[in-house]
C-alpha cells in the first residue's frame, strides 16, 4: 500500500487567481460591451528584448552543427554565464561572490520552493505576511508547520511577520528565535523595500540565532532610489548567513523562457545534531546534482546577453517602461484620495481600499463598476487584508485608462 504525504492535505487551496479568472469571466458574459481592464497578473507582457532575442538565435544555429552541439550542460549552469553574474550583479557593485557560489536555474519560484530539501523538518520558520505564496506553502509540503487555523487564517508552527502600514511595511525581529527567515524585497506584494539599516538588523539577529536569511530579491532591477540594497550582501557578514534568489523573469522578460540564479556563498553553513558545521553550497550542489539537469544552452547564451552594453540599456528601457505605468497608478489613485505604498522600487503598488471594506468587496466594486481587475491583498495572507495590488505590467494606454476610470469613479 502506498501512503501519500499527508502534509499536502493541510494545504489550502489557493482560490486567488481561480476565483478572480472565474468572476472575471462570469462579468464579461454577462456585461459582452464593456472593456475589462486587467492589472492584476504579475506577468510581464513586453516582448523579449532584441539582445536575447540574436543570442538565442545565434545559440540554436550553434547547436544545430555537429561542432557546436551540447548535450547535458553542467547542473550549476554554464560559466560564461556565472561569470557574467558574478561581475556584473556583484563584483561592480564591489560584493566579491565567487562563482562556485553562484546556481543557475530555471527559476526563482523553484529555487525558493526546492531550497527547503537541504534543511531540517524541525527548524522554526518566519515569514512576512503578507507575501508571496510559495514560501510557506513550500514549508508546508515538507511538513514544517502545523496544521491551518481557520480563525487566525495560519498554519501552527510558522512565525508570521506582519507588514502593513503601521510598521511602515518593515517587518519586525521575531521574538522567538527562528532558524530560517524568507525576506522579500522589493516586496511582492507591497511594492516596499528596505533600507540598508534595516536590512542589517536581520543580518545581525541572523548571526545572533544562528538562523539563516532566504532573501528574494527578484525584483531587485526596479529599484530606482539610492540606498536601497540590491542584494542583501552589500550588508557586512551577510555572506556568513544568507542566501539570495534573483531571476530573469522580470528584469528581461523571461517569465515564459526560464532563467535565474541562487547564491550560496561558502561561509553559509548550517549545523548538524551532533554540533558539526555543514556549508549549505555543498548540500545544494548534491541536490541539484542529483534532482536536476541544468538550464537549456540556448537560455543561458540569451540570458548572458543581458549583461551585455545594449542588453542591459534594453532592459533599462524596459523596466522604464513598466514604471512609467507604476507611476501612472500611484498618482491617479493618490488624486483620487487613495493612500498608496510601493510602486517606486517596485512594479507593484499597494493600496488600502476605502474603510469598512473588505479587499474582495473592493474587488467586486472595481471590477462591475469601472470594469478594472487587480488583485486583492488578502489573498496574499491574512495581513493583506484591507489592501490591494494593482501591477505595471499592462500596457500604457490601459493602465492610463484604467486609473482614468477608478479616479473619475471615486473623486465623485
Ligand atoms: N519571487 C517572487 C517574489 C515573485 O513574485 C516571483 C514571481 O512572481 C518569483 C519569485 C518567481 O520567479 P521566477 O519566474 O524566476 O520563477
Amino acid at each position: 500500500m502506498s501512503f501519500v504525504n499527508e502534509n499536502f492535505l493541510k494545504l489550502q487551496d489557493s482560490y486567488l487567481f481561480s476565483t478572480i479568472g472565474k468572476k472575471v469571466a462570469k462579468f464579461s458574459e454577462e456585461n459582452p460591451d464593456k472593456k475589462i481592464i486587467k492589472l492584476g497578473i504579475g506577468d510581464v507582457t513586453r516582448p523579449i528584448i532584441p539582445a536575447c532575442k540574436d543570442a538565442m538565435i545565434k545559440a540554436v544555429n550553434e547547436v544545430s552543427t555537429e561542432a557546436g552541439f551540447r548535450g547535458y550542460g553542467p547542473e550549476q549552469g554554464y560559466d560564461f554565464l556565472r561569470d557574467a553574474i558574478a561581475k556584473n550583479d556583484y563584483k561592480d557593485r564591489g560584493i566579491d561572490i565567487d562563482v562556485s557560489e553562484i546556481f543557475v536555474s530555471d527559476g526563482a519560484k523553484c529555487d525558493c520552493g526546492n531550497i527547503v530539501d537541504i534543511f531540517s523538518v524541525d527548524n522554526k520558520v518566519a515569514i512576512t505576511d503578507p507575501v508571496y505564496p510559495v514560501y510557506l506553502d513550500t514549508n508546508v509540503m515538507a511538513g514544517r508547520t502545523g496544521d491551518f487555523d481557520e480563525n487566525s487564517g495560519t498554519f501552527k508552527n510558522i512565525v508570521y511577520l506582519p507588514v502593513t502600514a503601521e510598521n511602515d511595511f518593515k517587518p519586525e525581529l521575531p521574538k522567538e528565535k527562528v532558524d530560517m527567515i524568507y525576506l522579500c524585497f522589493p516586496n511582492n506584494p507591497t511594492g516596499t523595500v528596505l533600507g540598508k539599516e534595516d536590512l542589517k538588523k536581520w543580518v545581525e539577529y541572523a548571526k545572533e540565532n544562528d538562523s539563516i536569511i532566504l532573501y528574494d530579491a527578484a525584483y531587485e532591477a526596479y529599484i530606482t532610489e539610492k540606498n536601497i540594497p540590491h542584494s542583501i550582501y552589500e550588508i557586512e557578514g551577510a555572506k556568513d548567513v544568507a542566501i539570495e534568489f534573483k531571476s530573469f523573469s522580470k528584469n528581461a522578460g523571461f517569465t515564459g523562457i526560464r532563467c535565474a540564479y541562487v547564491v550560496i556563498p561558502n561561509g553559509v553553513k548550517g549545523n548538524t545534531k551532533s554540533g558539526e558545521k555543514v556549508a549549505l553550497n555543498k548540500l545544494w550542489n548534491r541536490r541539484q546534482c542529483t534532482k536536476f539537469n541544468g538550464v537549456s544552452y540556448i537560455t543561458q547564451r540569451a540570458a548572458e546577453a543581458i549583461y551585455t552594453e545594449e542588453g542591459k540599456k534594453q532592459v533599462r528601457d524596459n523596466i522604464g517602461y513598466y514604471m512609467v505605468n507604476a507611476k501612472i497608478i500611484k498618482e491617479g489613485l493618490e488624486k483620487a484620495g487613495f493612500v498608496t505604498y510601493g510602486g517606486v522600487n517596485s512594479p507593484y503598488v499597494w493600496l488600502k481600499v476605502p474603510e469598512g471594506m473588505t479587499s474582495w468587496e473592493f474587488f467586486d466594486v472595481l471590477l462591475e463598476k469601472v470594469n478594472v481587475v487587480g488583485t486583492p491583498g488578502s489573498g496574499f495572507g491574512p495581513h493583506g487584508e484591507g489592501y490591494f495590488r494593482l501591477t505595471a505590467f499592462g500596457n500604457v494606454e490601459n493602465t492610463r485608462e484604467a486609473v482614468k476610470r477608478i479616479v473619475d469613479y471615486f473623486k465623485k
